[in-house]
């Protein structure tokens, strides 16, 4: 499986930046060795995924409905994404656990949700500063896995991705070391083997930049970045995915 570099928009552009970005990514990115993704907001989807090469580019979402169909107003399902081309869909990032109390009872239902729509869930998982100075990383990590993935059924390694974002490292432009996120790469892949018996590719987010992308890539068990602020400006993001 080839690596997989995601960029994800947030909610720091608008309809008509987003179309904008899109056409500079398209203007200025001509190719990769890695496997590329980007997540605009919903109301952009359709129009950043027309601009965009579909060969170079896949399409992805920040976030999902826990349910399919129904009357839920507000939401967006599964069905529409697939249907307007989205592969990967954001579940769980901090800013949503943080912001909008999502719990992991509400995160697992997305996460089927996703995969009966035959999305690929990218779940973002990641210990806060004070659990870090505790020494509690991995405990609350693979606390993070079991409750969202146990008893799931994944059916291939490709069908997951599990992003590791350190919530002190996003947009604080203090990453973590490439050598730890390897080290905890290495012992998040352990869990998900005895938990959902596959080797879904896990990707570290945080702080990521041109600076410090190639550093982070270079090691075996770091299968990709999620990139928030320096995926903004097509000419960094550009540096970051010839990395
Ligand atoms: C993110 O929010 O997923 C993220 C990694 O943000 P940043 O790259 O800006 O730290």
């Amino acid at each position: 499986m080839k690596k997989l570099i995601l960029a994800n928009w947030k909610m720091q552009l608008s309809f008509k930046e987003s179309e904008k970005l899109a056409r500079n990514y398209q203007a200025k990115i001509k190719n990769s060795v890695f496997e590329v993704g980007v997540l605009p907001d919903f109301s952009a989807l359709e129009i950043v995924g027309r601009n965009l090469p579909t060969k170079l580019f896949k399409l992805g979402a920040q976030d999902l409905a826990p349910y399919l169909k129904g009357a839920y107003t507000g939401e967006v399902s599964a069905l529409s994404l697939k249907q307007l081309g989205v592969k990967y869909v954001l579940i769980g990032h901090s800013e949503r656990r943080q912001e909008f109390r999502e719990k992991s009872s509400l995160l697992r239902l997305k996460v089927q949700a996703a995969l009966e729509a035959g999305l690929v869930p990218v779940l973002c998982i990641g210990e806060n500063a004070s659990q870090k100075k505790a020494g509690k990383t991995a405990s609350v990590l693979r606390r993070q896995l079991e409750e969202v993935l146990f008893g799931l059924r994944i059916e291939k390694d490709n069908a997951l991705v599990v992003a590791y974002e350190p919530l002190w490292a996003i947009g604080s432009g203090q990453a973590l070391k490439a050598a730890a996120a390897e080290a905890i790469q290495v012992m998040i892949k352990g869990v998900l083997a005895n938990l959902v018996g596959r080797f879904p590719r896990v990707i570290y987010g945080g702080s990521v930049s041109s600076k410090n992308a190639a550093d982070f890539l270079e090691w075996p068990n770091i299968d990709g970045l999620l990139v928030g602020g320096a995926s903004l400006e097509a000419a960094e993001f550009k540096k970051i995915i010839s990395a």
